[in-house]
């Protein structure tokens, strides 16, 4: 009779190990997050937003690269791409205007190199100045600061290898095409618009060359930085890039391991931190997710594990970052609680 009762106390046991030991499991294994919103809660949340916003006039477009000054400053798109590649747009979604800065957060360096080598020859720290500021490379004793201001960004670039400028560019344009899931080209009317005007970038690489924190030829880096934030996206195609980041590297219309799963929470985090320069704390505060602005008027927000959200409108504040872009992922992200401090965005509701 005792043997019978231990040996179903042993078999309660049992079951209760397995239960808890495979109960976790399953639920890591969810293709997609098992806390996202549905679709048509994201969709009527967008339409709000596009609604909201649309008519919304503050910022300038950027003028310093005359090309932009041009660019239709009532052009308007959003996109949200999940990490299982649904699709959702509205709006100017079909205009494709350049990448700038976004183009920092792709970096082919990183892929060959590791994210250790990065951060030696790079750093990761805010510069608390403007995204081309001369001043932080002066002041701050890794003077390249992070990857994703001017100086850091060329100083990136540099470190990749290959034998000829053009080789490197074309590692770079094959980089940025897989991580979208679609050949992406290079808008050569902004590539010459800022060639012919970027006398800061390349007083940057000289004053780089001076503290040894550029790593090939000054003036060619900044030509290959220079065309590769010439490349041309749509807005659709921004998302799906920030989707790949969301999805652990892997793209998620093609499959194809693009970014080494290793290296995203190092982007993640350092678009956290620098990803709308000195506009990063203030963005932090409000939205809590890791997002890249581009003086070209281009916002991509990562919520990681769910997708990610891009928005393209060209006025931009004084720090650079599209005005629009910045309202409308904040609207969108606090109303699907996807703020990645807000244990919300894991699905714990404050009355749990
Ligand atoms: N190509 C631009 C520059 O070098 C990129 C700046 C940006 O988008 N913030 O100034």
């Amino acid at each position: 009779m005792l043997r019978k009762r231990m040996q179903t106390r042993m078999l309660v046991a049992l079951f209760m190990v397995l239960t808890f030991a495979t109960a976790p499991l399953s639920a890591l294994s969810q293709k997609t997050s098992p806390v996202a919103p549905s679709r048509a809660q994201a969709e009527a949340v967008v339409k709000e937003a596009y609604e909201k916003f649309k008519s919304d006039t503050g910022g300038k477009n950027a003028d310093y690269i005359p090309y932009l000054a041009q660019v239709d400053s009532k052009l308007f798109g959003i996109a949200i791409v999940t990490t299982d590649n649904q699709v959702l747009t509205m709006g100017d979604i079909k205009y494709s205007f350049s990448i700038q800065s976004i183009s920092k957060v792709f970096s082919q360096a990183m892929e060959e190199l590791g994210a250790d080598k990065v951060f030696e020859k790079v750093g990761n720290e805010p510069t608390g100045r403007a995204f081309n500021s001369v001043f932080a490379v002066a002041d701050m004793p890794t003077h390249t600061g992070n990857p994703y201001v001017n100086a850091g960004a060329i100083s990136t670039v540099s470190l990749i290898s290959a034998k000829t400028a053009d080789e490197k560019w074309n590692k770079i344009l094959d980089f940025y095409s897989r991580v979208a899931g679609e050949k992406l080209v290079l808008i050569d009317e902004v590539y010459k618009s800022e060639a012919a005007t970027n006398t800061g970038n390349k007083a940057l690489s000289m004053l780089l060359a001076k503290y040894d924190r550029i790593y090939a030829d000054p003036f060619e880096s900044v030509d290959v930085y220079t065309k590769q934030c010439s490349v041309g996206v749509n807005v659709a195609q921004l998302a799906r890039m920030g989707a790949t980041l969301a999805n652990n590297g892997k793209n998620p219309a093609t499959g194809e391991q693009v970014i080494k799963p290793e290296n995203v929470p190092h982007i993640l985090s350092t678009m956290v931190m620098a990803g709308l320069y000195d506009g990063s704390g203030g963005w932090a505060w409000r939205v809590g997710l890791p997002a890249k602005s581009g003086v070209g008027g281009g916002i991509v927000a990562v919520v990681p594990g769910k997708g990610a959200i891009a928005v393209f409108a060209p006025p931009l504040d004084e720090a650079g970052n599209s005005v629009k872009a910045q309202k409308v992922i904040e609207y969108v992200a606090n109303k699907l609680d996807f703020n990645l401090f807000s244990p919300r965005s894991v699905g714990l509701k404050a009355s749990e």
